[in-house]
């Protein structure tokens, strides 16, 4: 791809990608600093009830997270509530609890299942979707080999033809002149040989391309029914899980920031 051929939407795409993956990295590392500072020195003391969420973090973030405590207990508490500061620092602090404990729930608490579940049934859609996307990708390319190849064939065929006709009109004046001889008539007959081998061929590839095209046909309405109500429920109900839901809020805040600035 020249980069003087990216287009506005997919720069927006990318950073929507990008903006989506980083929160969920924040996500995981609140979700730990949460443990953290809900547990005390958890990493210790804790380490069967939060095995689930070490065992999907990188030791190295865990113990920076580990080393940030997340508590309700955390900065505007201990401050002057009355000051501007504290007050906003206190709402951004329960905020900020909430939105955790709403993807703890989600990814590692009671819905946790209810979430394995859901991804579950995804992966198995998009497993059946890519098995028919395959399928259709190879037959789409059967048809375009069985086309060459006619192609091929046809174009030797036309060159056959012409030999015939030169042969065969050499041959008859030949016979005219009284001296055709049977090497003569062995020739032609190659020549006629060669054209009806090459019918044959041509014959068996538009057997080929028909299956091969009726096959894209299968495949694509395969596709279809794969890609139906159920693969679109299944998707719904992934963009509907606390952790995805909150990713695509700021995704769709990135995207319409990005539509009103003057950047572009
Ligand atoms: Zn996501």
């Amino acid at each position: 791809m020249n980069r003087d051929q990216v287009t506005e939407g997919q720069i927006a795409q990318a950073a929507k990608t990008v903006y989506h993956e980083a929160r969920h990295a924040e996500q995981w590392f609140r979700m730990a600093r949460w443990v953290a500072g809900e547990s005390g020195s958890w990493i210790e003391d804790e380490r069967v009830v939060y095995a689930d969420i070490a065992s999907d973090i990188d030791p190295g973030i865990l113990s920076k997270a580990a080393a940030q405590p997340l508590r309700s207990t955390s900065a505007g508490h201990t401050d002057d509530p009355t000051s501007g500061d504290a007050a906003r620092m206190l709402a951004l602090n329960r905020q900020m609890l909430a939105e955790t404990d709403a993807w703890w729930t989600q990814v590692y608490g009671e819905k946790g299942q209810e979430r394995g579940n859901v991804l579950f049934d995804l992966a198995k859609h998009q497993g059946q979707e890519a098995i028919c996307q395959e399928e259709l990708d190879a037959a789409r390319g059967d048809v375009k080999t069985a086309e060459r190849e006619r192609a091929d064939v046809q174009a030797a065929l036309a060159g056959a033809g012409r030999s015939y006709a030169a042969q065969l009109a050499q041959y008859g004046d030949k016979v005219a002149g009284g001296n055709a001889t049977f090497i003569d008539y062995l020739l032609l007959s190659f020549e006629d040989l060669k054209v009806t081998l090459l019918r044959g061929r041509t014959a068996e590839l538009d057997i080929k391309l028909a299956d091969a095209q009726r096959r894209v046909a299968d495949a694509y309405k395969e596709l279809l029914l794969t890609v139906g109500p159920g693969r679109v429920e299944a998707r719904e109900k992934y963009q509907a899980l606390a952790e995805e839901a909150d990713t695509r809020a700021l995704a769709a805040r990135v995207e319409a920031e990005w539509e009103t600035s003057g950047a572009r």
